[in-house]
């Protein structure tokens, strides 16, 4: 079995925008090898949005490049456009998992039918890395929608497959390296053993409720971190849990990291917003 190493947790939320109260569990500031190739968490909300009218809520137009940014939408809807033409609406239980590569411009609101209902918000976005060989791949994206993400029985509650694969069944995400992302929904007095690989960076992240491993409570907005070493985990579910569990094999490689730009090095990050103010990122169609 994997041993528990630590638990990461942050109390300072801040906000992306005007639409996503964000607590950073981690980013590319910390112990990159620590989390590698993972960069950045992310966990909005929860939160509940009163009803809107006209400009829906979010954050406007920003370059990325380097690495992937993967949103995964437990409650509300979130709606973005980007300057490789492409755009919708990310749905509840959905996932979007875009590759900045080589440089992309986005936006991301709430979608303007959440927007005018409000109701409850709850997001994760994060930030996988590409190795050095990818980061100037083209910029693409995945809509990873509800019907495409297969769900697999577990005792006592269950697993859906967004990347990797769990007891033979696969997720639909495309990777650049082996990673696997599991929503998991357990119910009280679950107890689960999870066969995550050996030598990947192994990573359980609560976002509803309240678990216990190796005889550790872990609670909401809270990350357990794992040996690389051995084969599983253990979760006992204390009560309902929303559990999002990721593993990754990891990336050797040095971690340069600027605001939207994650790169190998500092000269690369200068090409970056050189790149960026030159207006070789693009556009978003308006
Ligand atoms: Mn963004």
């Amino acid at each position: 079995m994997k041993t528990l190493i630590d638990t990461i947790s942050n109390s300072d939320g801040h906000w992306v925008g005007d639409g996503f109260p964000v607590r950073s569990l981690f980013s590319y500031n910390g112990d990159t090898k620590a989390v590698s190739p993972f960069l950045l968490f992310d966990y909005a909300g929860p939160w509940t949005f009163e009803p809107a009218d006209g400009q829906p809520r979010g954050v406007g137009q920003h370059p990325h490049r380097g690495f992937e940014t993967v949103t995964i939408v437990y409650d509300g809807e979130v709606s973005h456009k980007d300057s490789t033409g492409g755009g919708g609406t990310i749905g509840t239980g959905e996932v979007q998992w875009m590759t900045a590569g080589a440089g992309i411009i986005h936006e991301e609101y709430h979608s303007p039918g959440y927007s005018k209902t409000g109701g409850p918000f709850r997001m994760v976005q994060l930030w996988v890395n590409l190795p050095a060989k990818d980061k100037m791949t083209p910029a693409r994206y995945q809509a990873i929608t509800r019907d495409a993400i297969q769900t697999v029985e577990l005792d006592g509650g269950t697993a859906r497959i967004i990347a990797g694969e769990l007891n033979g069944t696969k997720g639909p995400a495309s990777t650049f390296t082996p990673i696997n992302l599991w929503d998991l929904r357990l119910k009280a007095d679950a107890d689960v053993i999870l066969p995550l690989p050996e030598r990947h960076t192994s990573m359980i992240a609560v976002l509803a409720g309240h678990v216990t491993i190796d005889g550790k409570g872990v609670g909401e907005a809270e990350i357990a971190r794992f040996s690389t070493e051995g084969e599983g985990v253990r979760i006992k579910a204390d009560g309902d849990a929303i559990v999002l569990v990721l593993t990754g094999e990891p990336i050797d490689e040095p971690v340069v990291g600027y605001g939207p730009f994650v790169m190998n090095s500092e000269a690369e990050i200068r090409q970056a917003f050189d790149d960026y103010n030159s207006g070789r990122f693009g556009a978003v169609a308006a």
